[in-house]
Order: C-alpha cells, then structure tokens, then sequence
C-alpha cells in the first residue's frame, strides 16, 4: 500500500507526492507496488528520483525524457532488426538461386570454352556473393556458393593453360 503518511505537497512537481528517505526505499517501493498501482490507476511508478525542493525521493510513472528516447530508439531498432531479418532472408533466397541459375551458365560456358563470358559471370556471382555475405549474420550461406565458384575459377584457368 502507499505510505499515505509521508504524502507532501511537491513544489517541484505541483502535485502531493510520497517521500523516501532514500533511494533504495523508493526503488524497493517501485518493486513491491507496481503491480498494484498499474491494476488501481493504470499507471506504475518506474523510477525513482532524487527531489532538490524536498530532499527527499519520490517515485514517477514517467520515464525520463532521456530515458524515454532511449526505450523509444531500443523499440525501434528491435522493430527494425525484425522487418530487416525478414527483408534480408528473401534477399539472400533471391541471390541464392539467381547463383545457382548462374553456375549452371558457367558450366555451360566452360563446355563451349567461351571464356570471357565464364569470366564475365563469375565476376557478378562475385559481386553477389558479397552483397549475400553483408546480408547474412550467418557466414556458412555463402560458403557453398563460394566453394562451388572456386571449383570453376579453378577449372577455367586450368583450361586456359592447356
Ligand atoms: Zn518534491
């Protein structure tokens, strides 16, 4: 329950507001009512603050207007990351089987020995294949691409020299 007996009038806030004697009081107050005060009023204390006018603490269910930014630009980056995940997904399924049509190109090209084109088309995947690494937080995506480009690059120049 509230402490009604330690109630004054704030100066600082204009409102009545309950004094502790120290912050750990105030923030202990926060932990056991809350729950309570949210259920009464639909609003609960979050923190505690130290007030100059009446040299005491108080609770507050607004959070700092710094704080309050920081919880906004955290929700929004959380939100961010989300969408972005999903957008990213598709993008890297997208480059994987723009790739995966590509290799087939490649081979094709080293069997009729046109070179330049194989060249030309290991150069995008090697473009692709960056921008899939920068989407990924998962390295192993690109491995298997990158592994089956090396295979050709390998193929190709042995080709050349024969
Ligand atoms: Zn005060």
């Amino acid at each position: 329950m509230k402490p009604t007996k330690s109630l004054v009038f704030c100066r600082a806030s204009g409102k009545s507001k309950t004094l502790f004697q120290t912050k750990e009081k105030a923030d202990a107050f926060i932990r056991f009512n809350a729950a309570e005060i949210l259920e009464k009023t639909g609003k609960a204390p979050v923190r505690s603050y130290y007030c100059p006018f009446c040299c005491a603490w108080h609770v507050t269910s607004k959070p700092s207007q710094k704080e309050g930014e920081r919880l906004d630009e955290r929700d929004n980056r959380f939100l961010n990351n989300l969408l972005n995940a999903d957008q990213f997904k598709k993008e890297i399924k997208t480059i994987a089987v723009k790739l995966r049509t590509r290799m087939e190109a490649i081979d094709k090209a080293i069997e009729t020995c046109d070179f330049s084109l194989a060249d030309e088309l290991i150069k995008l995947s090697r473009a692709d294949l960056k921008v899939m690494a920068a989407l990924s937080l998962n390295p192993y995506v690109v491995l298997r691409p990158k592994r089956q480009l090396a295979r050709r690059v390998v193929l190709i120049s042995s080709l050349r020299k024969s």
